[in-house]
């Protein structure tokens, strides 16, 4: 789990060419046994019987009462030409398939705004849900080399099978993390506003991107000898304060952990880290 509470690792974004990927009735019910079981604990809540409908973790808050319920639809080839049209940042590929593949958010159509006002996870949550309404549930792999023993394998993930984060309490925005000298900082979740602002930092200093979430998501920080400080600068946090703080955001987060994903191969034994990347689950895009 990267300690960074930017986006799952799609560093590897369209230069993956999974051989096979093109071939989505090759894999047989065999290879699924390759799955690990108990990766399959925690699902997404997609509720029957219509498949475009989507449960999110956080929602939208409008005059106190929270909204859930959202609607994905199916990417057409115009859909596909406004994806490709993105080139090759990951991040506009993902914003235009949010745009692009949700229809309403509660009782609102899809926008910009709506989308920045997302958590992160419900975000991946829909671009998820987007991919089931376009490609199916299942994710196929042919001829997937093993890094331990080199066997080519095929191998038919489906989405369900990608660990899944909940929140404990939906309707909670606010937490504490204990940090360093008994002191407590109170944050917020990054939401796809905050994923925005460290997407615009364009010099690759990942410390400045931290600082960037620190900032907008460090609500205050309770001293050890009970001083309150608003909107602490991220600058003046001490440098464990801001590794414990981005790791709680990241762990607590809710919605699909892509890099967490694992099987078990069957012929060695080993288990094989498969990070399921954008490339994957839209086939190349
Ligand atoms: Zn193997």
């Amino acid at each position: 789990m990267p300690e960074s509470v930017v986006l799952p690792d799609f560093d590897s974004f369209g230069a993956q060419a999974i051989k096979g990927l093109e071939d989505p009735e090759a894999a047989t019910a065999a290879t699924q046994a390759l799955l690990k079981e108990d990766r399959n604990s925690g699902e997404p809540v997609i509720s029957a019987p219509d498949e475009n409908h989507v449960t999110l973790e956080r929602g939208v808050c409008r005059e106190g009462t929270w909204y859930r319920e959202a609607e994905v639809k199916e990417l057409t080839g115009a859909d596909e030409e406004a994806i490709a049209a993105a080139g090759s940042n990951s991040y506009k590929v993902f914003e235009t398939l949010l745009l692009r593949g949700v229809r309403t958010v509660g009782n609102e159509p899809m926008s910009r705004k709506l989308a920045a006002e997302l958590l992160i996870g419900d975000r991946e949550l829909l671009v998820m849900s987007v991919r089931r309404a376009t490609f199916g549930e299942a994710i196929e792999f042919t001829e997937l080399p093993c890094p331990y023993c080199k066997e080519l394998t095929d191998l038919t993930v489906p989405l369900g099978a990608i660990p899944f984060t909940h929140l404990a309490d939906p309707e909670q925005t606010e937490f504490e993390v204990p940090l360093r000298h008994r002191a407590v900082a109170f944050v917020r979740l990054p939401t796809g506003e905050d994923q925005a602002a460290v997407f615009a930092i364009k010099d690759g200093n990942g410390a400045k991107q931290d600082s960037e979430i620190l900032n907008r998501c460090v609500l205050r920080v309770r001293q050890g000898d009970g001083t309150v400080i608003k909107r602490p600068p991220a600058t003046h946090l001490w440098m464990g304060d801001r590794k414990a703080i981005l790791k709680f955001l990241t762990d607590t987060q809710p919605g699909p952990r892509y890099n967490a994903f694992a099987f078990t191969h069957e012929t060695c034994g080993e288990e094989v880290e498969l990070p399921i990347d954008l490339a994957m689950l839209f086939r190349g895009v």
